[in-house]
């Protein structure tokens, strides 16, 4: 029996060894294709250099348009395997939402992530303290940067799937216009490879966006040569449900240089403080894609500075009207004699969620029966679901009926701030001129469209009793005017004489309040 038994098992060592599961037999031919295991686990250090580009699909001109151009740059890393870090000097020329160029560094460890110089137009406080800029990426941030330098690191994904043959898990194929790649799981990603090469393709992670909810987050892997025995794909290309965000080309790839050991280095005083990468519901898609057009405000709170800012409020400017404010991006509530009207739902339905419950113990009984949006813009509309479950009818600028129809019908399974609503019936309205909202006590809200340089279908709204009104993104409230008047200051005079109103101050969705009547005497100039 004994003898019976060890050969049974013997049998089946063997048949183990003999078939590899489909998976093994997937990413061994990866391997053979990129020059074999041993050339793979020889690899100590890599350097690349190259130019990337950069389109943001959600701060579109038009609702559901064409992704908005926003950076062209350079970017060159150095990685050191056995410490698993990398270091990225970057040059972004940006030219949406204002030209400016961004030069900076990060370093990512699996401990922490520091960045050197400025990065974005929302600096945080630790950045604004630092003489010179720098600071520590928040949770967030290196959880998200972890993510895509290990995306990005092909030959070391393949090599650690070698070496762990248990963590590589059966996944569907990965179907793109009508080619089928054979694909396998491994952590979060699911690598697709080419049927006829054996390379890898295709390395997807099933992200969650604010505004298409369930989303395919791809880099596409070609233009494949050898670099000192190893085969390194020169062009990669991300793509958002197969629309391209961003494209890199590498113009010089090395294995194995020797690298400054001391420009990997994290200062230790930074490093005492830096915090760990987040590991649950990390927005991966703001955290990327705000740095697409260099706006990311670096934070453990994807609304406000979690170590500047005490957090969002709702502050009164007017009786029965509030602004929403503390974050990054605001809203407008007007109480009504029994319901709500808020204008713009920004960032995530996390912030929405903040909004509702704080309108539910300071308005009982009042729903939200109308949600007005300025704009489609993924930083001021993101938070669009959270804010129609009392079943509000959603108000939208001319234009926009289709994409936000498409929008509210998407899957949001993936949404880590609020359960899945089917809001596929959300009545929605277009303004191709003005929309009145109006209670039983008279109090009027009335959402203008208006011209600007900004986005197509842009509302400007209206409250008469408090003699306010709120724009976003054409003018920032609060701060500051410039010395001469821009594009954007003058559309909302000119929506303010084409609308026949007599505003004495404007609130802002960023920014705060401010007197109509400074506006007015800087274009007279
Ligand atoms: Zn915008």
């Amino acid at each position: 029996m004994r003898y019976a038994l060890a050969a049974l098992f013997g049998a089946l060592f063997l048949l183990s060894c003999a078939t590899p599961t489909r998976e093994q037999s997937l990413v061994g031919k990866a391997a053979d294709a990129m020059g074999g295991a041993k050339a793979l686990g020889d690899i100590k250090t890599i350097s690349t250099s190259g130019t990337s580009k950069w389109w943001e699909p959600e701060q579109s001109e038009v609702p559901g348009g064409e992704p908005r151009f926003s950076a062209e740059g350079k970017i060159d890393s150095i990685s050191d395997v056995a410490s698993r870090t990398t270091r990225y000097d970057y040059q972004k020329n940006f030219a949406y939402p204002t030209p400016r160029t961004f030069t900076y560094s990060e370093i990512v460890t699996p401990q922490a992530g520091y960045v050197i110089g400025i990065d974005t137009n929302g600096r945080n406080a630790e950045s604004l303290k630092a003489n010179p800029p720098a600071h520590s990426m928040s949770g967030y941030r290196l959880a998200a940067t972890q993510r895509e330098r290990a995306r990005t690191a092909i030959a070391g994904m393949i090599s650690a799937m070698l070496a762990n043959p248990d963590a590589v898990k059966p996944a569907a194929d990965i179907t793109v216009q009508g080619r089928n790649l054979p694909a396998v799981s491994y952590q979060s990603f699911i690598v697709g490879f080419d049927p006829q090469t054996g390379l890898p393709e295709r390395v997807r992670n099933l992200d969650y966006d604010n505004i298409w909810g369930d989303v395919n987050y791809d880099s596409v892997l070609s233009d494949w040569r050898d670099v000192g025995g190893v085969k390194i794909p020169m062009k990669r290309s991300i793509q958002l449900n197969g629309r391209v965000v961003q494209e890199t080309q590498l113009t010089d790839a090395r294995i194995n240089p020797p690298i400054d050991q001391a420009r990997l280095q994290i200062p230790a005083a930074v490093l005492a403080n830096a915090a760990k990468p987040a590991s649950d519901n990390v927005p991966y898609q703001w955290v990327i894609r705000r740095q697409y057009i260099g706006t990311y405000m670096d934070s453990d709170n994807v609304s406000y500075d979690s170590k500047g800012s005490p957090g969002l409020r709702l502050q009164q400017l007017s009786p029965g009207v509030f602004h929403l404010t503390g974050g990054t991006h605001n809203s407008l509530v007007v109480e009504m004699s029994d319901h709500l009207v808020v204008v713009d739902a920004p960032v995530t339905d996390a912030q929405s969620m903040w909004l509702l419950n704080a309108t539910k113990s300071q308005f009982p009984g009042k729903p939200i029966r109308w949600v007005v949006l300025t704009h489609h813009h993924m930083d001021h509309a993101g938070g669009v679901r959270g804010l129609l479950g009392d079943g509000a009818t959603l108000v939208v600028g001319q234009g926009s009926y289709k994409h936000f129809n498409d929008v509210l019908r998407a899957p949001t399974t993936r949404n880590p701030d609020m359960k899945v609503m089917d809001l596929s019936r959300t009545p929605i309205m277009e303004v191709p001129q003005s929309h009145l909202m109006t209670d039983s006590r008279g109090r009027q809200v009335v959402a203008y469209a208006m011209d600007n340089p900004h986005a197509k279908g842009m509302l400007m709204v209206w409250v008469p009793d408090a003699k306010l009104g709120y724009v976003t993104d054409i003018w920032t409230p609060g701060p500051p005017l410039p010395a001469k008047p821009n594009p954007g200051l003058a559309s909302v005079v000119n929506a303010v004489k084409k609308a026949g109103i007599q505003p004495e101050r404007f609130a802002g969705g960023h920014g705060s309040v401010d007197e109509y009547q400074k506006l007015e005497k800087l274009m007279g100039q």
